[in-house]
């Protein structure tokens, strides 16, 4: 889940790191009742989560009252690649001399957290990635050990960073590493991480993305969650308890188990399908579970066969059977499906499923194959 710009940088400042002070404002006269306590000049900022703000006109400098009203009624007026403004930040304007960049995510490959810096702050650092890798310095965290100050001084160095620097560098490098750790966080970034012209560091914009499975813990997180960032589709399924992720093929995935749905998916792919989800409905499959995966799966225009694969463990495959004609019932299609059941009452549960002529596998591979050819129209 993405935290907006305000939340990141609240969350920020509560673990030590220097924010600018300011505050969210949903209508205009708010915004410009903001800037006048703030005092000018204040910089007027789209709460809107895609980057690249600044060029579409969401981010502006307001130096009096008129023009703050003015701005935060042409900014929440916008819609920013798709994503309408609904709340504007009026934050006091920063000084600003130097931009660099601060970031730590996960670095799967290392298993390990990684902390970034860059001299090249302010702009696009997938760019910078991509083109000048070699600006962007690196450290490992050791998730045991957590940062250590020998790690932010080797950074602060990388970057050049002016010695006078580097003890309030040290501070934020700390503090980001504390708010990616205590808010289960897979992305904590600082871009830009500004000197201003009086010398100070300052966390202007900010960052978060916050790991989903983990939000348990952070319920108080968990409400932060803007919703127009969504699929209708992922709404439904977080409220039905339905792990789902939209993919750009053509078959339907129906599984129990996130390991078997992604092993389904690549079943599908290696007998020429693409999967247009993946879909993990998790332990019981019951009917109402069952119809709701369904009509998910099935309000993908691009769906054009379903491949149910359930493996009966503790779950009854007879009761899956029931629960997916149950919804069948309630959710009527022509779309072709094919069920692969295995496991406890499989053999009960394949009868059930023959008396009421639906098609289906014994083996994953011929479930799969079978799936193929009724998305390809054979
Ligand atoms: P993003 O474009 O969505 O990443 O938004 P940022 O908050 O990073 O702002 C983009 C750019 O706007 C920054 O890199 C700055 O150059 C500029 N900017 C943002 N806030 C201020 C401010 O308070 N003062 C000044 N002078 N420029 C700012
Ligand atoms: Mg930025």
């Amino acid at each position: 889940m993405k935290l907006h710009e305000v939340y990141s940088k609240r969350i920020f400042g509560e673990h030590g790191i220097p924010i600018p002070s300011g505050d969210l404002a949903r209508t205009a006269p708010e915004a410009e009742k903001i800037a006048k306590k703030i005092g000018f000049p204040v910089v007027i900022k789209s709460q809107v989560l895609v980057g690249g703000r600044g060029k579409a006109g969401g981010i502006r400098v307001a130096k009096n009252a008129a023009e703050a009203k003015q701005h935060a009624q042409d900014i929440l007026d916008l819609t920013i690649k798709g994503l309408p403004v609904r709340m504007v930040l009026v934050d006091k304007a920063a000084d600003i001399k130097t931009e660099i960049y601060l970031g730590i995510t996960n670095d799967r490959a290392a298993r390990k957290p990684v902390m970034m810096a860059s001299a090249a702050g302010g702009v696009d650092i997938e760019e910078v990635a991509r083109k000048t890798p070699e600006k962007i310095i690196k450290c490992h965290i050791d998730p045991l050990m957590g940062l250590k100050s020998y790690q932010s001084r080797d950074l602060a160095a990388g970057i050049d960073l002016p010695r006078e620097h580097w003890a309030a560098f040290g501070k934020i490098a700390f503090g980001l590493w504390e708010a990616y750790q205590d808010s289960d966080a897979t992305l904590a970034e600082i871009n830009p991480l500004v000197i201003t012209g009086g010398g100070e560091l300052l966390a202007v914009d900010g960052k978060m993305v916050l790991d989903d499975n983990a939000l348990f813990r952070h319920l108080d997180l968990e409400e932060l969650r803007d919703l127009d960032v969504d699929q209708e589709a992922e709404i439904r399924a977080r409220e039905n308890g339905l792990s789902f992720i939209k993919l750009g093929g053509d078959i339907g995935c129906m599984v129990n188990g996130a390991g078997l749905a992604m092993t389904t998916m690549d079943i599908i792919k290696l007998f020429g399908g693409e999967p247009a989800n993946f879909l993990d409905i998790g332990g019981g499959a019951s009917a109402d579970k069952v119809a709701a995966a369904l009509e998910i799966i099935l309000s993908d225009p691009n769906v054009k066969a379903v491949l149910f694969n359930i493996f009966g463990g503790i779950t009854r495959c007879d009761l899956v059977a029931r629960g997916i004609l149950d919804a069948l019932e309630e959710v009527k299609t022509d779309v072709p499906m094919v069920v692969r059941l295995v496991g406890t009452n499989a053999s009960e549960g394949q009868q059930l499923l023959k008396d009421a002529n639906m098609e289906t596998a014994d083996t994953l591979a011929e479930a799969a194959q079978k799936a193929v050819a009724a998305a390809k129209g054979n």
